[in-house]
């Protein structure tokens, strides 16, 4: 007998009618001879529900009132599952976040699991139950509940499966896989049967928005092996896994986007080398995520910089910064918004020369300007212009021969 865990999303679980699908797809796995732990979401928009109610009353909510709202969203859908199938005479029960164990650090809206006491879950299991547990939640050694980032319930159901040991993953969403890129803006887009860690935490973190970049890391780091598959279509999904076993000899394995992109310069700055430390410590500690860096000098001696970041953060950005003026000693500030990222992921890019010269080329040669560079040993972004992103993911996802 194995042990699996399923996660169902939010739009799988989103009506009585669907969580009754998800009744049924537990009550499979269960005749195949498997125990099962389920992890789900909260139901349809409900986060989102929960959110807005929150801004109308403030717009800086207490953060420890932010998760205890928020955590109330899965425990309707935990409580709802477990009577779908004991109805169905199926035994099962649910657990919020501290009843199954999911112990995090002391930060609310965005903490990390540190360990999972799974005890009671495997009691449970071993009386032959469905052990249903809310995702997205966990609580703090000093007993405070907290979650885990929005779309964290991917990385609840992750980190189980680690703890657990169980044999596999299996997150049921509302799309059939993972696709070459975004399937609702390029209809040639293909459904990838296996990707590696590697790839899928770049495309993860790239923004294609199937899994919460967390769980890929999990993933990795415990080697648990994933399955990205469809709640309402029996098809199979994209496996995630080591290495990918198939089509791996192909160099590019997907195309993701993102819009909402800002590029900041800073003009002039005298003290390079301190001023860039000084300006990078400064935003980390407002919690302004920077992506791409980067550092030019002029002829007088002075530095010019310039790095991206989600726009946003452009107030609070050029806030940071002019409010450190005299220490950073620079000249001028100057932004950029309405700019888009556009990236090629793919392992076989390691032993490929010319992936990166390949890409520039296409999109040079379609009059689409290139702002700013940055690039791994597995994939390349380009920052460009809004207006130009979709062009430039169907360009690239033709010349790179992704499509059907
Ligand atoms: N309900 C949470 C959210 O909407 C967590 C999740 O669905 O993964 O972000
Ligand atoms: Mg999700």
């Amino acid at each position: 007998m194995g042990l699996v865990v399923q996660k169902f999303g939010g739009t799988s679980v989103g009506s009585v009618e669907r969580i009754l699908n998800v009744a049924a797809c537990v009550k499979d796995e269960t005749e195949r001879g498997n125990n099962v732990v389920v992890v789900v979401s909260a139901m349809g928009k409900s986060t989102d529900k929960l959110v807005g109610l929150a801004k109308e009353i403030s717009n800086q909510p207490n953060k420890r009132e932010m998760d205890m709202l928020l955590s109330t969203g899965e425990q309707v859908t935990i409580a709802l599952l477990s009577m779908a199938l004991n109805q169905q005479g199926l035994p099962a029960v649910s657990y919020t976040g501290w009843q199954a164990g999911i112990v995090t650090e002391p930060v609310h809206g965005n903490a990390r699991i540190s360990t999972i006491k799974t005890e009671s879950i495997k009691n449970q299991l071993t009386e032959g139950k469905v052990v249903i547990v809310a995702g997205f939640q966990g609580i703090t050694e000093d007993g405070e509940i907290t979650t885990l980032g929005r779309g964290g319930s991917d990385t609840t159901a992750v980190a189980l499966a680690a703890a657990l040991k169980a044999d596999k993953c299996d997150i049921y969403t509302d799309v059939t896989g993972v696709f070459t890129t975004d399937p609702r803006y390029v209809k040639e887009a293909r459904k990838l049967l296996s990707v590696s860690y590697d790839e899928m935490l770049e495309l993860a973190n790239l923004g294609a928005g199937v899994l919460h970049p967390r769980a890929v890391e999990f993933a990795k780091n415990y080697q648990v092996r994933l399955e990205v598959r469809s709640s309402m279509e029996k098809i199979e999904g994209t496996v995630i896994e080591g290495e990918a076993t198939m089509e791996q000899n192909l160099v590019v394995r997907g195309v993701a986007f993102e819009d909402d992109i800002t590029k900041v310069t800073v003009l002039g700055l005298t003290n390079s080398l301190t001023s860039l430390s000084t300006i990078f410590t400064t935003l980390a500690q407002n919690h302004i995520n920077v992506d791409i860096i980067i550092q030019s000098t002029t002829e007088g001696g002075t530095a010019n910089l310039s790095f991206s970041i989600h726009t946003d953060d452009l107030l609070e950005t050029l806030k940071v910064l002019e409010d450190n003026k005299a220490v950073l000693g620079y000249e001028q500030l100057d932004a950029e918004n309405k700019l888009a990222k556009v990236s090629i992921v793919g392992s076989g890019m390691i032993s490929n020369p010319g992936v990166a010269a390949k890409m520039f080329e296409v999109l040079a040669s379609n009059g689409i300007q290139i702002k700013m560079v940055s690039t791994s040993e597995i994939k390349v972004s380009a920052v460009l212009e809004e207006k130009n992103m979709l062009k430039a993911v169907e360009l690239l996802h033709r010349a790179f021969e992704l499509g059907n």
